[in-house]
């Protein structure tokens, strides 16, 4: 069909002309939700700060990635990183405070001076608040490697009368985790030493659910526990004010997941996990913006990303699934690339290729465990 370039011009001027009338009309200030970036991850070597959303900050480039809860009661950390950027991460932080502190400084009053004196405090820069809290989303190195060392340049929140005694003894920041992962980290891997008691959880929780006691930097942050992730001591963190959930190992926007088996991970309690995750999360419109969640690895996401995700996992562990039931061998699963439409995407990660994943998928769905079907002679 031939359109006329005359409806093109009229619509055109249609378009213009609508925009216009929007644009008197529109008094209200324009949103300030942050919508999921596409971003490059950031150099090797170097931190990207990427702020979220209130007092939410994603640290990229150290690791898994870190969510930094930073305000007026310090900072709440999750995860911390392989432990290689720490003293990065600590400057990072320290940055990110004083910004924080140069927005919300009270204003001299610049009079009443015969009652206050604005002159006095007017260069006194607040040093930068301690981390108070550091939670761990699982027990792998990625996660947990910068524990000791951000640790140690925190205190945990005391207050009344104890501040003082406890500021004596230079206790660190509390380290918050599923009690299994204080399980797998204090078990010594054979032929290394035992970790250093500072890199370890000070507290843990063993139900399926754990909540700060009080608001911290304005809002409640709670831990839900995903019982059969990438191990069997995962969590996500759910910051409710600024509605951010922190995902961990639940997701990677690079790769398939990963996900231990040996240590009480599997397929299922992924897909599980990230169903409870859609089941929380709030979208803006559709399937975009609202509920902003930061996943282990890769970038920010939203509803519409984690939900692809979701249906991507469910397909490959069906098809393998049904490999299994026919009793496929491991090998045979293999060679018949149950996520060739995906590897691009997703299997191109050096540490996780797609015969790892799919590996891990047969194991976790009960694989192998029949004994081979004899050969057939031909
Ligand atoms: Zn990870």
């Amino acid at each position: 069909m031939r359109v006329h370039p005359r409806w093109w011009v009229a619509a055109g001027f249609a378009v213009i002309a609508h925009t216009a009338v929007i644009a008197q009309e529109l008094k209200v200030a324009p949103s300030t939700l942050v919508h999921a970036p596409m971003i490059q991850p950031p150099p090797a070597g170097e931190i990207e700060v990427l702020p979220i959303r209130g007092n939410i900050y994603a640290l990229l480039g150290a690791g898994a990635n870190i969510i930094a809860s930073v305000g007026a009661d310090g900072v709440l950390l999750v995860d911390a990183g392989t432990g290689e950027l720490t003293d990065k991460v600590v400057a990072a932080l320290a940055q990110l405070q004083r910004e924080w502190s140069a927005r919300n400084e009270p204003r001299p009053l610049g009079f009443g001076a015969e009652t206050r004196s604005s002159v006095a405090d007017r260069h006194i820069v607040a040093p930068p608040k301690p981390i108070r809290y550091i939670i761990n989303t699982s027990s792998t190195r990625d996660h947990v490697g910068g524990n000791e060392k951000l640790r140690n340049t925190g205190r945990t929140f005391t207050g009344g009368n104890v501040a003082n005694d406890i500021r004596d003894s230079m206790e660190g920041a509390a380290i918050i985790a599923h009690e299994n992962v204080l399980v797998r980290l204090s078990q010594a891997p054979e032929g290394r030493p035992a970790p250093p008691a500072d890199a370890l959880p000070t507290d843990t929780y063993f139900n399926d659910l754990y909540k700060l006691s009080h608001f911290f930097n304005g809002e409640g942050v709670q831990l839900l526990h995903m019982p059969k992730a990438s191990t069997d001591g995962d969590s996500i963190v759910y910051f409710r004010g600024s509605d951010v959930i922190a995902l961990g190992d639940l997701m990677a926007t690079e790769s398939y997941p990963t996900f231990d088996a040996d240590k009480g991970g599997s397929i299922n309690g992924i897909i599980d996990g990230l169903n409870a995750v859609l089941d929380l999360a709030i979208t803006e419109f559709r399937l975009e913006g609202g509920t902003m969640m930061v996943p282990g690895h890769g970038r920010i996401v939203d509803s519409g990303d984690v939900a692809y995700y979701r249906d991507m996992l469910t397909i490959i562990r069906d098809r393998i699934q049904d490999m299994v039931t026919k009793e496929m061998t491991l090998d045979e699963v293999k060679a018949a690339r149950p996520a060739a439409d995906y590897d691009p995407e997703y299997g191109r990660t050096p540490g996780w290729t797609s015969d790892m994943f799919i590996e891990a998928v047969y194991k976790s769905l009960g694989g192998g465990r029949t004994p081979p079907r004899p050969v057939r002679k031909k």
